[in-house]
């Protein structure tokens, strides 16, 4: 995993008021400690999970999705939509810098890879056949997120 800056970069904050300062690497370290092997396998290794097996993909309560590593947030449920693939999908994220996009040329496939804009943990897949008005289709892992239901302590 790469971070998307590096720890020298001055604090950045998004236009919805959160901070994208990425964690140190003993910051790092300590999150990654508090993940499942599963979790750790696709954050930090670009693992991805089974389709229809995430714990996520039926949710439809209301509320937002962060980060499962740095906790910052990712989709709101208002842009989650059924695609039928077996994976949680978005049609946007929370906020653009919140979810960076990035080439992934591995497996023999040429994909748009979506990683954390703060912490750079693997997120999935973007893919140009969402709904509109956006057209995207932000594939996401169960297991790269932290469902915070409204009313909610984060
Ligand atoms: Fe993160």
């Amino acid at each position: 995993m790469t971070p998307t800056t590096s720890p020298q970069d001055k604090p950045r904050t998004s236009a919805s008021g959160h901070d994208l300062t990425p964690p140190s690497p003993d910051e790092l370290q300590r999150l990654a400690a508090l993940l499942s092997p599963d979790e750790r396998r696709v954050l930090l290794h670009q693992g991805t999970e089974p389709a229809f097996c995430g714990g996520l993909l039926n949710n439809k309560k209301p509320g937002v999705y962060h980060c499962r590593l740095c906790d910052l947030p990712l989709f709101r449920s208002s842009a989650k939509f059924e695609s039928g693939t077996g994976w949680p999908s978005f049609f946007e994220p929370f906020d653009a810098e919140h979810v960076v996009v990035r080439w992934d040329m591995s497996h023999g496939m040429s994909r748009e890879e979506i990683v954390c804009g703060r912490c750079g943990g693997h997120l999935g897949h973007r893919f140009d056949d969402g709904p509109k008005p956006t057209g995207h289709r932000y594939c996401l892992n169960s297991a790269s997120l932290k469902f915070v239901a409204d009313g909610e302590a984060a």
